[in-house]
């Protein structure tokens, strides 16, 4: 019989709140974090740097390779970098949230991430967010939430979150990059963001987010917490 810490799979779409939640969930619980949409986002920065067309499947792979993403754990919160190089602000630009979609839809591309992310936390002990942790990269995970939120409120989350980083954009064009990317996420061949059938639903439109931590975190509680679990 193995053990292993519980993963936590945490999918929903952009905005819904994922990664505020699951650092904090993470926090916690003393686990570990892997922000997954930061890795598509760390392959597009590196595709828009190096001028490769992103929908050139063979060159994106190929790029997709030769990124060493890392994740660093520190006490401001998670840095990303790719090479040794910390691109945790460059990978929030409104022009690489904008092409992340074609990188996410290049199934190359994305066996390569998802086969990394089972390979991070395989061991357990980690919460993961994203839009595919519970359908495809930890189809087995012991705990799955689906995050959800109107768009009124995704729009003023991301808009609110840009502008404390002073990156300029509208209300309007915010909501017409989150509502593009719903599209591409939900359309997707391989990979589409969906709930499944046992994840738990949180709508987190009308929720403080220290009430969806404590939803999440103390349905981890009643399943004997961090503690390892028989498979
Ligand atoms: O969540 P975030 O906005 O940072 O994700 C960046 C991009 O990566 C999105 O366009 C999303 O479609 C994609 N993504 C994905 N699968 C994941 C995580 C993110 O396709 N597991």
């Amino acid at each position: 019989m193995a053990n292993r810490l519980p993963v936590i799979a945490l999918d929903g779409p952009a905005g819904s709140g994922k990664s505020t939640i699951a650092k904090l969930v993470a926090k916690r619980l003393g686990i570990h974090y892997i922000d997954t949409g930061a890795m598509y986002r760390a392959v597009t920065l590196m595709a828009l740097r190096e001028k490769i067309d992103t929908k050139n499947e063979v060159d994106l792979v190929a790029l997709a390779k030769r990124c060493n993403i890392e994740f660093k754990y520190e006490e401001k919160g998670l840095k990303v970098l790719v090479n040794g190089q910390d691109v945790s602000e460059d990978i929030r630009l409104p022009e690489v949230s904008k092409s992340s979609s074609d990188i996410a839809d290049s199934i190359g591309v994305r066996k390569h991430l998802v086969a990394l992310q089972q390979k991070m936390g395989e061991a357990g002990g980690f919460i993961l967010d994203g839009r595919d942790i519970g359908s495809l990269v930890f189809p087995d995970a012991e705990f799955k939430f689906y995050l959800d939120a109107s768009v009124e409120e995704r729009v003023k989350r991301r808009y609110k979150e840009l502008k404390a980083r002073n990156i300029e954009q509208t209300q309007e064009e915010v909501k017409k990059d989150i509502l593009a990317r719903d599209k591409r996420d939900k359309d997707r061949p391989f990979g589409a963001l969906k709930q499944v059938p046992d994840a738990v639903r949180v709508d987190t439109s009308e929720l403080s987010i220290d009430e969806v931590v404590n939803t999440i975190a103390s349905r981890i509680h009643t399943k004997e917490d961090t503690k390892e679990i028989d498979e």
